[in-house]
């Protein structure tokens, strides 16, 4: 098989959990091909996210694979507080959500409740609104409200556990986007080093503003990952995706806040808006989820997950799959399959996407061009920072690699998101032609190209003085 037409172009995160967390598994997953390792910072304590995170760096310098770390950070969430034994909650039974704990009932009345952790839901909540508790799994009618509860009837019931999410459909929540324990996470992601920040719950550009500005204090390189998640996102998507560096289609959240048969219409439109703006998009929730207690995917999932990789999307994502489920490593080696196969099928082209400019988009669009008439050629790139291959990636060619030689291992790993490219770590020489010649032998070394292969480099390598742009055509000796 030629190993320039033979390969994964759609990348694979996976949530790290108590299933994966062990060195056996991430060795196992990494040897497999996953490309990013998601923390969910909803479930993890900073002992246990700070020994993770080392762990992931030593079993991959091990392996001789550098994958990259996603913090996934909370955002705005409401949840219930705790309750000392699960409640039972029958249809039609009248609840109270309550915001004061202690507070009086008017005329003393008796009727069960659980604190929320979030005072101003009075405010912003109406009667005849709808809360969803525990993942949509538990719907309730706001009847009435005062300052300290919000009385409801109990539309579907269900079993109420401590600390659930709730979900308000159409309600604006006024809590704050980036909240303190955001804040005490992201310190100790930037601390260890982390690559991306997935912030959740983004309702328009300033939320992602608000993050960027704190990763540019504190000095650190990570990238946004902005989680679309409700019908605010969805109405404000295209100014999230020209501010946010990446785009996550968060499908759990976004199913019930918004209504179910929406989903797909946003996910294409979310993953098209990131094609027009050369923005990375990653397809998240649900992917292979009767996976975690069964070793082989429904009918049903195979097709979601090709779906996701006909679109083009740049990422697909597993949680619960790997976090508890059984069979995590088979996980990964079905969403390989499902990829690769549905990626030979083409058709074989790349984008020209609206939004993206800039002085390289040229040069970058000839080598793609070339890429595309060259049969079984490979694109080759040099990157600092990110920003050439980047762009390549943007423009999607769908059958040729994109090699992209980095002397940086932060860059490395951050270009692991990033459809069809694969990030190569070599020093740049200071000799453009001696830097291409020991990139071509670091190929050929890895087994990725052979002699008589095509390489199209796109580069705007440094000469003695000053960057030359050029797109060459290279047959490996
Ligand atoms: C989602 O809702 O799809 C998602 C990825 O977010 P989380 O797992 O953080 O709820």
């Amino acid at each position: 098989m030629n190993p320039l037409t033979h390969f994964r172009r759609t990348k694979i995160i996976f949530t790290l959990g108590p299933a994966t967390e062990s060195e056996e598994m991430l060795e196992a997953l990494i040897r497999a091909g996953a490309d990013v390792a998601r923390l969910n910072m909803a479930h993890a304590r900073h002992d246990w996210t700070r020994a993770v995170i080392r762990r992931i760096r030593e079993v991959s310098k091990r392996v001789g694979r550098e994958i990259a770390i996603m913090m996934d950070i909370k955002g705005p969430e409401i949840r219930t507080g705790d309750v000392a034994a699960p409640m039972e909650l029958t249809a039609g039974e009248i609840f109270d959500f309550t915001v004061k704990p202690g507070a009086d009932r008017e005329n003393g009345e008796e009727v069960r409740s659980v604190n929320v952790n979030y005072q101003d839901l009075v405010n912003d909540i109406k009667v005849g609104d709808t809360v969803l508790v525990d993942n949509g799994l538990i719907r309730l009618e706001v009847l009435k409200k005062d300052n300290a509860h919000i009385r409801c009837r109990v539309l579907i019931p269900g079993e109420l556990k401590s600390r659930r999410h709730i979900n308000l459909p159409g309600v604006k929540v006024n809590l704050p986007s980036f909240t303190e324990k955001d804040r005490g996470d992201t310190q100790v992601g930037i601390e260890e080093g982390i690559d991306f920040v997935a912030l959740s719950f983004v309702r328009e550009a300033k939320d992602i503003e608000l993050l960027r500005d704190y990763l540019v204090t504190h000095k650190s390189r990570a990238k946004i990952i902005a989680k679309i998640e409700d019908q605010t996102a969805i109405e404000n998507l295209d100014e999230i995706i020209e501010a946010t560096d990446s785009l996550m289609v968060a499908r759990g959240d976004l199913g019930i806040e918004c209504p179910f048969e929406d989903l797909p219409v946003i996910q294409r439109r979310a993953v098209k808006s990131c094609f027009d703006h050369g923005k990375p998009v990653i397809i998240a929730t649900h992917m292979l989820e009767s996976m975690i207690t069964q070793p082989m995917p429904t009918r049903a999932e195979i097709t979601d997950v090709a779906n996701a990789v006909y679109e083009k999307a740049d990422c697909v994502m597993l949680s619960g799959e790997t976090t508890i489920g059984k069979y995590p490593l088979e996980c990964v080696n079905i969403l390989d399959k499902i990829s690769r196969r549905i990626e030979d099928e083409g058709p074989f082209d790349f984008a020209e996407p609206e939004h993206v400019g800039g002085d390289k988009i040229k040069l970058l669009q000839s080598g793609v061009l070339l890429a595309h008439q060259v049969a079984d050629s490979a694109l080759l790139t040099f990157t600092r920072q990110g920003f050439m291959a980047g762009g390549l990636a943007a423009l999607r060619p769908s059958r040729a690699p994109i090699f992209a030689m980095t002397n940086s291992v932060e860059t490395l790993r951050q270009l692991r998101l990033l459809r069809s490219v694969e990030p190569f770590f070599l020093p740049l020489d200071s000799d453009p032609n001696d830097t291409i010649e020991h990139a071509i032998a670091l190929l050929v070394k890895a087994g990725r190209v052979h002699p008589g292969d095509k390489l199209i480099v796109a580069t705007d390598l440094l000469t003695r003085d000053r960057l030359v742009d050029s797109v060459q055509l290279r047959t490996v000796r």
